[in-house]
């Protein structure tokens, strides 16, 4: 059996970047940079006011001092002369310095009568001004490939004057389930049959990795039937599929993805849950087996299937953050395997704990609802209460795109 890291390491070797595309601007948000943005702008342009108030040459201060104010500039307007000794120009927040000036002093702070004002005291050099390239500076390298963009870098983007921006593709990932006691949503579930789940808890995931998920039904335990589907992933970048990858007499799914003409890298791994996982390469595309049980597809798509995708969407961090947290309920895994236990985080006083969110069961999918974390926990171990344990922070989303209507 293979452990995690040597498990997603396989994967990761054998996963390529998917190419990009220009795309407008706001369209670029949750996409992954493709492209170094190397500021041709200085932001802010020119020394500006970040008050309103009157411009003055700081060495003319002084408590009991008038100065003569000779104008004024507002925003978007230029200064029409330069402010010379014992002078002062009116000046609005965002509008240029003038010439000669080299400080702001907040109107609140001065007395204008008659065209002149009476300082309270001395105004520092530079007070209120926003100097020349404070944000940023001709060549500067502000953005780098391989960056999510958020809000804060389509702002960026937009003060830098970039209408588009060169994305990487997002990642096109087909969802399979399998299983003769499956009811998909829409038909009510018959005596012996159960809800089809991770058909949209895996899609769900895909689109918070920040891929475009398209389902491919629901195929009953047999050869023929899944292969068939496996067949019609044509246009997908990647197949995730899940249950029949076990050893049961109807764990087909190794068997058809083969048929398939996929070859197998992997099945079982040392975790709890999960355990048998299959990955392979179908025609260059990556396909996944998830195991069946909710909580397990849930879990070895998160660590297995979250950062494949994440690379192939040009992403530079493929993992999520990981945090050490006091345990505030015994916490214990028993058995070989490594354990990923469901916490919920809680800040206090003494920093950051966590607790389990119930029962572990792998069908239990309440205790994945209430879960903020994966607790990681080593074989034959138990966590007592306040001792310390890793936790994978499961809450950073970053939602894709795919037609849901
Ligand atoms: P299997 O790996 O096929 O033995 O499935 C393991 C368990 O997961 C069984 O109890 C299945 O009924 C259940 N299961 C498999 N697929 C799904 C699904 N799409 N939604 C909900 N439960 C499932
Ligand atoms: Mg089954």
């Amino acid at each position: 059996m293979l452990t995690v890291e040597e498990a997603l390491d396989a994967i990761l070797s054998r996963i390529a970047v998917l190419g990009a595309e220009q795309v407008e601007l706001l369209a670029a948000l949750g996409r992954v940079l493709a492209e170094p943005i190397v500021s041709r702008r200085e932001i802010p342009p020119w020394p500006n006011s970040s008050m309103d108030g009157y411009a003055v040459r700081a060495a003319d201060t002084r408590a009991g001092v008038s100065l003569t104010v000779i104008g004024r500039v507002e925003a978007g307007a230029t200064p029409a002369r330069p402010v010379e000794h014992g002078e002062a120009m009116r000046i609005f927040t965002g509008a240029p310095l003038p010439e000669g000036a080299d400080a702001v002093v907040p109107q609140e702070d001065v007395e204008a009568i008659d065209g002149r004002i009476a300082l309270r005291g001395p105004v520092d050099g530079s007070a209120y001004v926003r100097p020349r390239g404070e944000d940023v500076r001709v060549g500067d390298r502000v953005l780098q490939p391989g960056t999510l963009l958020t809000a804060a870098e389509i702002g960026l983007l937009a003060t830098l004057g970039h209408g588009q921006v060169r994305v990487h593709r997002r990642p096109r990932v087909a969802i399979l389930s399998t299983g003769n006691e499956l009811a998909d949503l829409g038909t009510e579930p018959g005596p012996a049959q159960i809800p089809n789940t991770n058909t949209y808890s895996l899609m769900a995931q895909a689109l918070e990795a920040g891929a475009e998920p398209a389902s491919l039904g629901v195929a009953p335990d047999r050869l023929d039937a899944i292969e068939e589907r496996v067949r019609g992933a044509r246009d997908a970048d990647m197949l995730v599929s899940s249950a029949g990858v076990s050893v049961g007499d109807l764990d087909l799914v190794r068997e058809a993805l083969t048929r398939a003409g996929a070859e197998l890298h992997l099945w079982k791994v040392s975790m709890r849950p999960g355990k048998p996982i299959t990955f392979g390469s179908l025609g260059g595309r990556p396909v996944f087996g998830l195991p069946g049980n909710p909580v397990s597809a849930m879990v070895t798509f998160e660590l297995f299937v979250r950062p494949a995708l994440l690379k192939m969407a040009g992403r530079r961090r493929l993992t999520r953050p990981r945090m050490r947290a006091r345990a505030l309920t015994p916490v214990s895994n028993p058995g070989s395997r490594r354990g990923y236990l469901r916490v919920r985080l809680q800040a206090d006083a003494s920093g950051l704990g966590a607790r389990l969110t119930g029962e572990q069961g792998s069908a239990i999918l309440r205790s994945m609802v209430a879960a903020d974390g994966l607790a990681v926990v080593p074989p034959d171990t138990v966590v007592p209460v306040n001792g310390e344990m890793e936790v994978i922070a499961l809450r950073e989303v970053t939602y894709g795109g795919c037609d849901i209507a």
